[in-house]
C-alpha cells in the first residue's frame, strides 16, 4: 500500500483503503427505502438535534475502577441514548434517558436471526483534564457499513457521532472525573437490532439503535497479568516462566472465524457468539486468544477480536516489514487501531529513524497474507523480530507465543513487549489521553 498521509476524519467517507463507498454500494445500502404502499418517498433520517432528554431521578454511585464491580463489565453510566425507526416513517427523534431495561417481544427479529450489529469505542479522560474520543467518525462509518450487511436501515454516521458526543457530555463528568480519572476511560457500545415482532425471514420493518457507556477496567493490563489459571497447567509442562505477552492458541481447521462472501468484515453479533467455544477451549488449555487462521495454507488473520501485525525482515529485500492480513476479500475486520497502526508507520517509521520519534530501523508497511509455515520460516532464520495484536479493548498486545499444530513458538520480545508494539502504544496513548494534540483525538465538550 502506498504511504498514506493522515486525513481528518470527519470529512469524508475515505478509509485507508478507500474502499467504504464502493462496499456500500456492493451492500445495497438504500437511502429511500419502500414504504409500505411500495412507494419510494424519503422517509425521516437520523437526526440527533431532534433528540429529546429525559434526565435520571435516581443517580448511581459509581465504582471504583479495581472494584470487583469494575472488573465485571456490567454497571452502565446514568444515561443511554435510544432512536427507533420503522420502515414506514423512517427515524423517530432519539431519546437520551435514564439507563434501563427496555422491552421487545418474544418474536423479535434479532432474537432469532441475529440481526444486530455494534461497536466498541473508548472515552478517554485525558491527564490534560480533557474528555476525548478516538477517530469516532471511523466507528460511526463502520457502524453503518456492518448494519447495511444485516439488512438494518441506513442513518448518517456523522449523527450516530453526534448522539454518542451528547451522552459523553452528559454522563463525562460524573462518570470519569477529573480529578480521580486521569488515564481512565469507560466503554462506549453503541448497538443497532431488528425489534420487528414476527418470525418471518424477511428485511426487518422495525429497529431500535441504542449507545449505553460501560466501566471497564483496562484490559489491556488484565489479559495478560495475571495469566489464566491454567497457565501453570497442561499448555507449557508449567517449565516456562510466565511472560507479559499473549499467548495464542491458532486456530484448527475445522474452525473458521470467516470466510469470502462472509461477514468477517462487519462487526455483527453474529460472528461472536459462534467463536466462543474455541475461545473457552483456548483458555483452558492457558492460552490468552485465539488466532484466527484460514484456509489448508494456514494464513494468519486476526488474533480474538483484535487485529494481528508481525514485523519481520523481507528474505528477499533484507529491509524490515510490518505485515498485516488484508482487507480485499473482507475476511478481516476493518479496525480502528489497525488504520491508526498503518498510518503512523507510514508517517512515522517508514525513513530513517531520527531521535525525536523512535530512533527503530525504519519499516515498509505490507498488507498481504501470510501464513503460520512463513512465520515458523522466519522464526527459525531469525527474522521474525515481534508480533502483537491491535485493537481497542486489549489495545496493542504483544505476543510471546504462538501454539500451532502441536508446537509452540516463541516471538521474539523486548522485556515486557516488542520495541515497535511499544512505540505504536506509545504514540497512541499519547494522542488519546491528549498528551500530543493530534486531530485523532476529539474533544467532548462537557456539560458545566
Ligand atoms: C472490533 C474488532 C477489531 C478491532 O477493531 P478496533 O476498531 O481497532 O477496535 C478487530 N477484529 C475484530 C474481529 C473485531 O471485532
Amino acid at each position: 500500500m502506498a504511504p498514506a498521509p493522515i486525513t481528518p476524519e470527519s470529512s469524508g467517507t475515505t478509509t485507508p483503503t478507500g474502499s467504504t463507498a464502493t462496499s456500500l454500494t456492493k451492500a445495497g445500502i438504500e437511502h429511500t427505502q419502500p414504504n409500505s404502499n411500495g412507494s419510494t418517498e424519503s422517509l425521516a433520517p437520523l437526526k440527533a438535534s431532534s433528540m429529546t432528554i429525559n434526565l435520571t431521578n435516581t443517580p448511581r454511585p459509581v465504582p471504583a475502577p479495581d472494584s470487583a464491580e469494575t472488573k465485571a463489565q456490567k454497571t452502565c453510566t446514568d444515561h443511554m441514548i435510544t432512536a427507533r425507526w420503522t420502515a414506514s416513517h423512517g427515524w423517530e427523534a432519539p431519546e437520551l434517558k435514564p439507563y434501563g431495561a427496555f422491552s421487545i417481544m418474544p418474536t423479535a427479529s434479532v432474537l432469532h436471526y441475529a440481526t444486530e450489529c455494534f461497536e466498541g469505542l473508548k472515552l478517554y479522560r485525558g491527564y490534560d483534564g480533557a474528555l476525548r474520543f478516538f477517530r469516532i467518525g471511523k466507528n460511526c462509518q463502520r457502524m453503518r457499513k456492518s448494519a447495511s450487511r444485516i439488512a438494518l436501515p441506513d442513518f448518517e454516521p456523522a449523527e450516530l457521532e453526534k448522539m454518542i458526543l451528547a451522552l459523553a457530555a452528559q454522563d463525562g463528568a460524573k462518570w470519569l472525573p477529573k480529578d480521580t480519572r486521569a488515564g481512565g476511560f469507560l466503554y462506549v457500545r453503541p448497538t443497532f437490532i431488528a425489534t420487528e415482532e414476527a418470525l418471518g425471514v424477511q428485511r426487518p420493518k422495525e429497529a431500535l439503535l441504542y449507545v449505553i457507556m460501560a466501566c471497564f477496567p483496562d484490559m489491556s493490563k488484565s489479559l495478560a497479568d495475571p495469566a489464566p489459571p491454567a497457565l501453570k497447567g497442561e499448555a507449557d509442562g508449567g517449565s516456562k516462566s510466565q511472560t507479559s505477552g499473549l499467548r495464542l492458541l491458532a486456530s484448527s481447521e475445522d474452525s473458521i472465524r470467516a470466510w469470502p462472501g462472509g461477514f468477517g468484515y462487519a462487526k455483527v453479533g453474529a460472528n461472536y457468539g459462534p467463536s466462543l467455544v474455541a475461545q473457552g477451549e483456548a483458555r483452558a488449555r492457558g492460552f490468552d486468544q485465539v488466532l484466527w487462521l484460514f484456509g489448508q495454507e494456514s494464513y494468519v488473520t486476526e488474533a480474538g477480536a483484535s487485529n494481528f501485525f508481525v514485523v519481520m525482515r523481507s528474505k528477499d529485500s533484507g529491509k524490515l516489514q510490518l505485515i498485516t492480513a488484508p482487507l480485499g476479500e473482507r475476511i478481516i475486520l476493518e479496525g480502528v487501531t489497525r488504520a491508526s497502526v498503518i498510518d503512523l508507520a507510514n508517517e512515522r517509521l517508514a525513513a530513517a529513524p531520527t531521535a525525536s520519534e523512535s530512533g527503530l530501523e525504519p519499516v515498509e508497511v505490507v498488507e498481504r497474507r501470510f501464513t503460520m509455515p512463513e512465520l515458523l520460516e522466519a522464526q527459525a532464520e531469525g527474522r521474525l523480530i515481534e508480533a502483537f495484536a491491535a485493537g481497542t479493548a486489549f489495545f496493542i498486545a504483544p505476543v510471546a507465543l504462538i501454539h500451532f499444530r502441536g508446537g509452540d513458538m516463541e516471538v521474539p520480545m523486548d522485556g515486557d513487549s516488542g520495541r515497535y508494539a511499544r512505540c505504536f502504544k506509545q504514540w497512541l496513548v499519547d494522542i488519546m489521553w491528549g498528551n500530543r494534540s493530534h486531530e485523532w483525538g476529539v474533544v467532548v465538550e462537557e456539560k458545566a
